[in-house]
């Protein structure tokens, strides 16, 4: 691995100087202090002051959970801002490519195509690893960033140490590990190992276990001087006011968290039981998330039955390798008693 920090940043972010806000010049220590610095509204009311741009609090008890530093952490506007901030740094339009392994997460093809950058696609296997030897021949001087989704979006299973560390040796850029699904798994994050890795990112999000998916808060790990770019080219309040506030008490409730992440894992192996006596489910996936994939005998006739009874689930099928799939999101007792006799009913409908 020959990986540089300064051989993979775009030359216009080389450059630039973070912009510097008020809320950035001075930072309240809770003393008495007169604000009339950054033409807020005076009449307090909650949110009348600009929020803190480094969500100092936030961050220290996030890093301090995930045992890495406080300047080994960037927080978004959920993770797909973080992931947006990837491109922008690191990706030269009309120049650059990135690789991302289908099935996966779309944003990954978004992203690239808003920024617009090649998306080099590079398949899983047929039974959704990584094709290593595939991938190192796809990627060339102007690859940038590998997206590696593990446990992987929609099909539930995580990627071996062995793999990842293999690509981390051999790529010059970026080996970017999504962990929004971290929680549900009996793998230890990657977040562990970001010493041991100048070219590791490690992406997490409050979406999934954690239940904020509407409050968007995103974690991004990697080395000081990565963070140190990304932080020049964030926009300065990112994540307002209110978000710092409720993913705090969250994150330090983490007696609830693990409590709910539990019970969702509870009800993913009984979930799994069920779908097993389900006649037109041909294969059920092995998971280490919050949902199942599973393949049935006409994936888009059983999206529809389900949706007519009021279940929406999503259909996977037009992803490579996912023909006549749908992903089942892990929800409660009662909404899986609903989905079942729904599943018994549709069985015998036609
Ligand atoms: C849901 C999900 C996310 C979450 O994105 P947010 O913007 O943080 O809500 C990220 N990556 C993957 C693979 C996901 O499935």
């Amino acid at each position: 691995m020959n990986f540089s920090l300064e051989n993979i940043t775009r030359e216009n972010v080389k450059g630039l100087k973070p912009y510097s806000s008020a809320r950035d010049e001075y930072v309240s220590d809770g003393s008495d202090m007169v604000f009339l610095d950054a033409n807020e509204n005076p009449f307090e009311n909650g949110v009348n002051r600009y929020p803190d741009p480094q969500q100092r609090s936030l961050k220290a008890v996030l890093a301090e959970q995930r045992g890495v530093k406080k300047e080994n952490v960037l927080l978004g506007n959920g993770s797909d801002e973080v992931l947006d901030l990837l491109f922008r740094a690191f990706c030269e339009p009309k120049e650059d490519n990135i690789i991302s392994l289908p099935p996966t997460y779309g944003m990954y093809n978004v992203l690239s195509g808003i920024n617009c950058i090649e998306n080099r696609e590079v398949l899983l296997t047929k039974d959704f690893k990584p094709n290593v030897e595939a991938i190192l021949k796809t990627i060339d001087a102007n690859s940038k960033l590998v997206f590696i989704c593990s446990p992987n979006n929609p099909t539930g299973n995580s990627f071996s140490e062995d793999t990842i560390t293999q690509l981390l040796h051999s790529f010059n850029g970026l080996v970017v590990i999504d962990e929004a699904y971290i929680d549900f798994s009996p793998n230890e994050s990657w977040a562990s190992k970001l010493n041991n890795f100048p070219n590791l990112m490690v992406t997490q999000t409050l979406s999934k276990a954690y239940g904020m998916a509407g409050i968007r808060l995103g974690i991004c790990m990697a080395s000081e001087e990565i963070i140190a770019v990304l932080n020049k080219i964030k926009p300065p309040y990112n994540v307002n006011g209110l978000t710092q506030q409720k993913a705090l008490e969250r994150v330090l409730d983490t007696k609830a968290v693990g409590a709910e992440v539990a019970t969702i894992l509870e009800e993913r192996t009984k979930l799994i039981k069920a779908l097993q006596e389900v006649s037109f489910i041909e294969t059920i996936y092995q998971s280490d998330a919050n949902f199942i994939l599973v393949k049935v005998d006409d994936a888009n006739k059983r999206y529809k039955q389900l949706l007519d009874k009021g279940i929406v689930i999503r259909n996977r099928s037009t992803q490579p390798l996912c023909q006549n799939t749908l992903r089942f999101t892990v929800g409660t007792t009662d909404e899986h008693q609903k989905l079942i006799e729904t599943l018994k009913y549709i069985e015998n409908e036609y």
